[in-house]
């Protein structure tokens, strides 16, 4: 059974619902969705994967916002209509509250952690928020998570900003008890063991780029604006303007190499350009035009990746379906389908 928190936006009224049939939640009207896979919240190494959507696409990312959202009782965050004011949503167990937020509206993510921290009295949160690409509503801004964490595609931000949301606070609580504790805790290290062979490793460190995982991997998407011809330096540039921003950045990597090409210039100020960008959004939008590239997932992965666990795990093969149920049926108690 999942639980599912509907936030109407409009009335600022919200009700948690008990679900065992996850495919009913109401998509209509542009709902946006955060969902956290059915493991989360229980301390399994290397399971934090979180997903952002709603009806036309679809964000995955790691971090530690997944399992919080679970240690915090909820499955599904699911945001109906819009709000006529800016706001963020505290989310503390039970205790969920609307809160105003048009204060923090121009602020970046490090600034908006800030002000929300000093607000609430309390360093325990964790937080999802948009940037100020979002508010200008360019079409590929993205939402923003701690340690460099976002989901970008498709302008999962710009949806945030019209809806009004500025950011998503969770309160960061235990994790939660699972059926069985002694088969989670020797899968728990039979996985750590495949993945580094240590069994002393720090998994759950909070500055982790991911909850339950200390490989730390390198943000994938410098390799990615490196195709686009642009140098370590100055992908790494392009990488941090754009979490300052709340934009995409391969998005962005690939709008600043057309330009480049096109006009047969350099961007001698980075800053200002994106600024400008920003700023002056119909006249760039054509640089930007995704090209929507569309990649098959093996079943294995598609499996995984439901259930939780991050990708790269995943293609080291990390655990099978045998050890996969035993785990599902010793946090759950009752087997799932994998
Ligand atoms: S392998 Fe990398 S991306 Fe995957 S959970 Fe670990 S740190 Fe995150």
């Amino acid at each position: 059974m999942r639980k599912i928190l509907y936030i109407n936006l409009k009335n600022k009224k919200v009700k948690s619902v008990h679900q065992y049939d996850e495919h009913k939640i109401n998509l209509n009207n542009n709902n946006l969705v955060f969902e956290a896979p059915s493991l989360a919240g229980y301390g399994v190494v290397g399971l934090n994967k979180l997903k952002v959507y709603n009806k036309n696409s679809l964000s995955q990312t790691g971090g530690h916002f997944a399992h919080f959202m679970k240690c915090n009782g909820y499955d599904f965050l699911v945001f109906e209509g819009e709000s006529d004011t800016p706001i963020y949503l505290y989310i503390d167990k039970e205790s969920v509250k609307i809160k105003e937020a048009s204060h923090l509206l121009d602020k970046d993510y490090d600034k908006v952690v800030e002000s929300i921290k000093e607000e609430l009295n309390t360093n325990e949160l964790e937080i999802a928020s948009i940037g100020l690409a979002s508010v200008k509503k360019i079409d590929f801004s993205k939402i923003i998570f701690r340690n460099d964490k976002s989901c970008g595609k498709k302008g999962l931000g710009k949806l945030m900003a019209d809806k009004n949301i500025k950011a998503i606070v969770l309160k960061k609580q235990e994790n939660l008890i699972p059926y069985d504790i002694s088969t989670l805790k020797k899968y728990n290290d039979s996985i750590a063991k495949k993945i580094t062979n240590k069994s002393n490793a720090n998994w759950y460190d909070e500055n982790n780029t991911c909850y339950g995982c200390c490989l730390n991997c390198k943000n994938t998407s410098l390799s990615k604006i490196k195709r686009y011809g642009f140098s370590e330096k100055e992908a790494s540039d392009i990488n941090k303007i754009s979490n300052f921003y709340g934009l995409d950045s391969v998005t962005l990597a690939r709008g600043i190499d057309t330009y480049k090409k096109t006009f047969d210039t350099e961007i001698v100020d980075l800053e200002n350009f994106i600024e400008d960008i920003i700023n002056n959004y119909s006249y760039y939008k054509p640089l930007f035009i995704n090209e929507g590239k569309f990649i098959k997932k093996n079943k294995t992965l598609q499996d995984c990746e439901k259930l939780g666990f991050c990708k790269l795990l995943m293609e080291k093969d990390i655990i099978n379906d045998k050890d996969k149920k035993i785990l599902a049926k010793s946090i759950l108690g009752v087997s799932i389908a994998i």
